[in-house]
């Protein structure tokens, strides 16, 4: 089986919404083994929506269409497809009154434009929406299926994940192949190639690393077969074997989740002393929920008199070895979980760019440093790019620092 993807909106052909649905939706797919053709983007036009529909249902079993599926006058999905199918469109009256009573509740009666989004391609399923007020469907054309979903990833993403993939499933589809997604941190993407291939890993078993924001992405894939999952496991256990110290997580995880989770389930708490990041690796920990279980706080030291009055750094040391620095690095570390009494500390310090320092320290030059029970480390890293490139990297880095520590004590 192959699907295709049709994303839908004129707001994503001028750039001002990012398309993030076509990459969701293929990443999906992609861990479910089944391979995505080709990905198109079309305008809110009813004859350019039937063509592509009609040249995507040419050849792949699953046509899946994202957007264009509201009240107003440029949401016209629908209508395209009622057009290529030449079938009517028909009123749901379950949604209808789903819709009235919604708009109801909101104290004002439905305005007329959103009866059109009761409205179902006869012979169709509707799939409910409980975010929004555009319902999903599943149509079929033939022997091949069409898929709408709402375009905003909210609404689409429940969607897609409670009825779409069941859907795939018990309508016989089947995966062309059996995936694993490995996340490794620490480890440049070259190195990480060649240990893999000192693994050996199982004929039959193909990996690809990705790399991008501190990580590597190892891609697993073997044919689908009734002994691909244990294939694949074997692979697994071959990967943590040679770089079982990289790998920190699969599928969906992710460093900040991991380390929060390492946190804990050993009943340590942390702290944070962020300089050039700005509270940023403070927005990404309390971006999980249940972090208040263990996160005690940051503090976002930006000057040296910050550094100074709430960290508790003698003036001295900042003078003869200036904040971006190793010493500076540590005593933030140190700082932060002493004022905030937790059981380990994290900082960050550095340049962001783009300019150099006023002594002449150039942009991406950045210390990271952990305090905790099994004692300190500090890290001198230099990284490339923009301002938020660096923040992001420095935020990940001292993250790495931080789970390293934690799970293995080094
Ligand atoms: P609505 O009822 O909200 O109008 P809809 O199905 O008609 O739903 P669209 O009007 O096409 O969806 O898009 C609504 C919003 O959803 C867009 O403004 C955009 O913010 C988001 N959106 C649409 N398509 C995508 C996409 N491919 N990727 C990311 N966001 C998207
Ligand atoms: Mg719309």
């Amino acid at each position: 089986m192959q699907a295709e993807l049709i994303c839908i909106g004129n707001e994503l052909l001028t750039g001002l919404v990012e398309n993030t649905n076509a990459g969701y939706i293929s990443r999906i797919l992609w861990s479910k083994g089944i391979p995505v053709r080709e990905q198109h983007v079309v305008p809110d036009s009813i004859p350019e929506i039937a063509a592509a529909i009609g040249e995507a249902l040419a050849c792949s079993e699953a046509v899946i269409c994202c957007g264009g599926l509201g009240p107003t006058d440029d949401d016209l999905t629908r209508e395209a497809v009622a057009a290529l199918l030449e079938r009517p469109l028909i009123v749901d009256r379950q949604w209808l009154q789903r819709l009235e009573q919604y708009f109801e509740s909101r104290g004002y009666p439905m305005p007329p434009a959103n009866r059109k989004q009761a409205l179902l391609i006869e012979g169709s399923r509707l799939l409910p929406n409980p975010r929004g007020t555009a319902p999903g469907a599943i149509i079929p054309a033939g022997k091949r299926w069409i898929i709408l979903l709402p375009g905003p990833p909210q609404e689409l993403r429940p969607l897609f994940e409670q009825e779409v993939v069941p859907f795939f499933r018990s309508a016989g589809f089947r995966a062309s192949w059996q995936t694993r997604l490995i996340r490794t941190a620490g480890c440049g993407e070259s190195l990480l190639e060649e240990k893999i291939k000192g693994a050996g890993l199982p004929e039959g078993v193909f990996f690809s690393p990705l790399a991008g924001g501190g990580e590597v992405l190892l891609q697993l894939k073997t044919a689908a077969a009734p002994a691909a999952e244990a294939l694949l496991e074997r692979a697994l256990r071959r990967l943590r074997e040679q770089l079982g110290e990289y790998i920190y997580g699969e599928g969906e995880a992710t460093l900040a989740g991991t380390v929060a989770a390492l946190l804990g389930s050993r009943g340590l708490t942390l702290a944070l002393a962020e300089s050039c990041t700005g509270g940023l690796l403070a927005d990404l920990i309390t971006d999980i929920p249940g972090s208040s279980l263990f996160f005690k706080g940051a503090l976002v030291t930006y000057t040296d008199e910050a550094k100074e009055k709430l960290l508790g750094i003698a003036p001295d040391l900042l003078n003869s070895k200036g904040a971006v620095s190793e010493e500076v690095a540590l005593a933030m570390a140190r700082g932060a979980r002493r004022v905030l009494s937790a059981s380990v500390g994290g900082a960050i310090t550095g340049i962001a760019g783009p300019d150099s320092d006023s002594s002449g320290t150039p942009p991406g030059l950045v210390y990271t440093a952990v305090s905790g029970p099994s004692g300190e480390r500090c890290r001198r890293t230099f990284f490339p790019g923009t301002r938020r490139a660096i923040k992001e990297r420095a935020a990940q880095t001292l993250l790495i620092a931080l789970w390293r520590m934690i799970h293995s004590g080094d």
